[in-house]
């Protein structure tokens, strides 16, 4: 087979991914803050991450999937306040929600969630090397990494000055900094806001420490690959460039920067204010997690996507031929005639795929395949194997589970959910409720099966 190559934010090139170590890929996402709702661009973002890993599982890489909750921050402090709850009940509370969503989205790849809050003595630790080695100082309201001792910061985003634009940017406000973009390690708290007692003194660590202490406690100072969204790239990575490079005196921090491009909403940026706004959870209770995951991966990562009602239109047509062609798969027929179709389409899907994941390419060769098979008559067992492992990375293929009710593949779901957390005896509960629903499951080897009683 030939080479994975993909784009690198920090080359600005396509380049052929070789990981540190053999085929072990040691990767990080960034995760959520919890003090809100998913909306429908996170869900885009962890979609199309969720799909990489998952193709570089196929193509049988090792890959540790690491992703951290951001339950520390201004905005969660601001927002617990509003609602007269504690920042930790609410922090608690929208990480739960979060997974939720991701487990709807069938979010499933990632090995690891790692809480900011978990690793205070890890962000302690990288703080007073940052100290001692001069890259760090101290000032009445924090401690701050100061931009000025490192030369390479700006080599990720070509950018060294934040600007009003930077939505996210949370660059933070001090009158005693050195440099304007001169980024906090650790915020000393004001009172009545949470508070960690460390050698740094009383307080509770800045934004970007959080991701490097974290990747350094699983992956050690450098390893292969950081995602994210565009708007994550200044000054959040840059901030965690310095920050690991300058702690560790080795380069670079990361081999491989992946950026996915933005989600509007009818060719307009989603924002609350105009109205616009749909969170993850809306957003798969009203159009499934199939067509939601289709449109998603269907688009190719570095395009800005339009959510619009035209587009998921268009999708559910593509998707309702896709269901069309596997649910009329026979599976008691031996179809060996179509075996050099397969595997031909096999190695034409990983080519796309190897090229900077160009997953509408590989779309496109499915919806080839399939018009090619049309011309040959009936196809069975060697397609429908076919399709079954491509799904392993799509996952928006529907394997004949019968069309049954919405509210009763819920149950259907969260009894798989149960018995994979092995709460059998919920799970049949659930089974019974189905049961009386007028449904029948059985447990299969290739997946459950549900048939109208
Ligand atoms: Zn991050």
């Amino acid at each position: 087979m030939d080479q994975l190559r993909f784009y690198s934010t920090l080359s600005k090139k396509i380049e052929a991914f070789k990981p540190i170590k053999d085929k072990k890929v040691n990767l990080f996402v960034c995760g959520p803050t919890v003090y809100d709702f998913a909306h429908i661009g996170n869900a885009k973002t962890y979609t199309q991450f969720d799909f990489m890993v998952r193709y570089l599982r196929f193509r049988g890489y090792e890959v540790f999937y690491l992703q951290n909750i951001t339950d520390i921050d201004d905005k969660i402090i601001k927002r617990a306040a509003e609602r007269g709850v504690g920042w930790k009940k609410l922090a608690g509370e929208f990480e739960q929600k979060y997974l939720e969503d991701m487990q709807a989205l069938h979010n499933t790849a990632v090995n690891q969630y790692a809480r900011a809050t978990d690793y205070i003595p890890q962000i302690t630790k990288q703080v007073k090397v940052l100290l001692g080695k001069g890259y760090a100082y101290k000032t009445s309201d924090g401690i701050y990494f100061d931009i000025g001792k490192f030369p390479d910061y700006g080599k990720l985003s070509g950018r060294t000055e934040g600007s009003r634009d930077d939505a996210v940017s949370r660059i933070d406000e001090s009158r005693d900094k050195k440099n304007k973009n001169d980024f906090a390690l650790w915020k000393f708290s004001k009172p009545g806001e949470p508070v960690w007692e460390t050698e740094l003194g009383a307080g509770r660590p800045g934004w970007h420490i959080e991701d490097t202490a974290i990747t350094e406690s699983f992956f050690g100072p450098q390893y292969d690959v950081h995602g994210g969204a565009v708007d994550l790239i200044f000054p959040h990575h840059e901030a965690e460039i310095a920050q690991m490079e300058a702690a560790s005196g080795l380069s670079p921090l990361v081999r491989y920067w992946i950026h996915v491009a933005f989600l509007n909403i009818n060719a307009e940026k989603m924002s609350k204010s105009k109205g616009n706004f749909l969170t993850a959870r809306e957003a798969t209770e009203k159009y499934g997690y199939r067509l939601l995951r289709y449109f998603f991966i269907s688009q190719h990562y570095r395009t800005t996507l339009d959510f619009s009602e035209q587009n998921l239109a268009q999708a559910k047509g593509a998707l309702t031929r896709l269901d069309e062609f596997v649910l009329d798969l026979d599976t008691r027929y031996e179809d060996n005639k179509n075996q050099e179709d397969t595997k031909k389409l096999k190695v034409e899907i990983v080519a796309k795929l190897d090229n900077d994941w160009d997953t509408p390419g590989a779309i496109a060769s499915i919806f080839n395949f399939i018009r090619q098979q049309h011309t040959r008559g009936k196809s069975g067992k060697n397609v429908y194997r076919l399709f079954q492992e491509l799904n392993q990375m799509f996952d928006f293929l529907d394997f004949g589970v019968p069309k049954i009710a919405d509210g009763v593949q819920k149950l259907v779901d969260s009894r798989e959910q149960l018995r994979k957390e092995k709460k059998f005896t919920e799970a049949d509960d659930l089974r019974k409720k189905i049961a009386e629903m007028g449904y029948e499951i059985k447990d299969t080897a290739e997946g459950v099966k549900v048939n109208k009683i």
